[in-house]
């Protein structure tokens, strides 16, 4: 084993602090990294804060991060995807089952015994898995990605997560070029939403409740911004639109946005509001319409987005912050005060 620097919470009301976790030493399938970038999620204040109580509790010390980009500094002698010096990525999984039919049909994430990258059992070392917010990790060779070495490792680190997230849905629908796209929420989630549905030649309408965010959208690739706090604007839209990405995670109203879908017209949520959304069947009835429902991306779906991030350019846009500004972030994220992702630069931590 090896000690590591790490930031950890030591309860659902601490503030994340230095700490010193252990990381195994490397088997013959494992990869060590040493981590450069960690973006911030929402699901890691979510865990650190114990929010998620009823289904996933969480075990402290909690280490969160699933946003890794870093550098490979070994590998087990039975790895040959990886070599040291490679860039790497590391999202929500670290291990799975690798014989379930979630596994046997790349859908790694929703294998009953997947192992996520952090608050999960760790069959290596007992306890529970720690995160990226800290200066290494080992992860076993099939759950590591590469990174492209042409994008900004800071900018790449959210497409662990968020870029998925995104691209999943998007890419689960069929061809969505020429097609009427839209993304409800222009935050961590909905930026890459944007970037992704324009980049496959979608016409992308963000659906927004701020007025503010018409540039800005408008910057990351959207041809259009309606804002849904005003009846003119939704009503214009009304049965129009080919396929809707809904990012919001606080409650709204959902029947709002299946008026915008037309014949066949689907939404995704990829968000995770608390209390369940009331639908009108009517709303579903009429045009005949679906609600769905979508998990970051498996294994195979995650470097196949990466590699066309490669190709398109595509990063997230981030702020970039020392470790030591953790809690600030946190706190700036729930207020929406970011555009559009925290990214970790873990050199600060080795001052530490
Ligand atoms: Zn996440
Ligand atoms: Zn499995």
């Amino acid at each position: 084993m090896h000690d590591a620097k790490a930031y950890s919470a030591a309860s659902a009301t601490s503030p994340l602090v230095l700490d010193t976790i252990q990381r195994r030493e490397p088997t013959e399938r494992d990869v060590a990294i040493e981590i450069l970038y960690c973006g911030i999620c929402h699901s890691d204040l979510h865990t650190v804060r114990d929010e998620w109580a009823d289904f996933m509790p969480t075990t402290y010390p909690c280490v969160p991060g699933h946003e890794i980009v870093g550098r490979v500094t070994a590998v087990g002698d039975a790895v040959t995807a990886h070599a040291p010096g490679d860039l790497v990525g590391v999202g929500c999984l670290v291990d799975s089952d690798h014989s379930c039919r979630a596994c046997s049909n790349h859908v790694e994430q929703f294998c009953p015994n997947a192992t996520f990258t952090y608050n999960s059992p760790d069959a290596h070392l007992g306890g529970v898995t720690y995160g990226g917010y800290s200066e290494r990790i080992v992860v076993d060779e099939s759950f590591v990605l590469r990174i492209p070495s042409k994008l900004d490792p800071a900018g790449a680190a959210p497409l662990l997560c968020a870029g998925i997230t995104t691209y999943s849905p998007i890419r689960r629908w069929g061809n969505i070029e020429g097609k009427k796209v839209g993304v409800v929420g222009l935050g961590g989630l909905g930026h890459m939403g944007v970037k992704f549905a324009h980049a496959f030649g979608a016409r992308v309408v963000v659906i927004t409740t701020s007025p503010a965010k018409a540039e800005d959208a408008r910057r990351l690739g959207a041809d259009e911004v309606i804002v849904s706090t005003d009846p003119e604007q939704m009503a214009a839209h009304a049965g129009t639109f080919d396929f809707i990405l809904d990012t919001v995670s606080a409650d709204h109203d959902i029947n709002a946005y299946l008026q915008l879908l037309g014949l066949d017209g689907e939404i995704t949520l990829v968000g995770a509001p608390e209390k369940p959304l009331p639908v009108s069947a009517f709303a579903l009835l009429f045009g005949r319409k679906r609600i769905s429902g979508s998990l970051i991306g498996g294994i195979a779906e995650t470097q196949e987005m990466l590699d066309f991030c490669g190709e398109h350019g595509i990063t997230a846009d981030v702020e970039v912050i020392p470790i030591q500004q953790v809690n600030e972030a946190y706190e700036r994220m729930l207020k929406s005060d970011v555009k559009y992702r925290f990214s970790i630069d873990m050199a600060s931590l080795k001052g530490e």
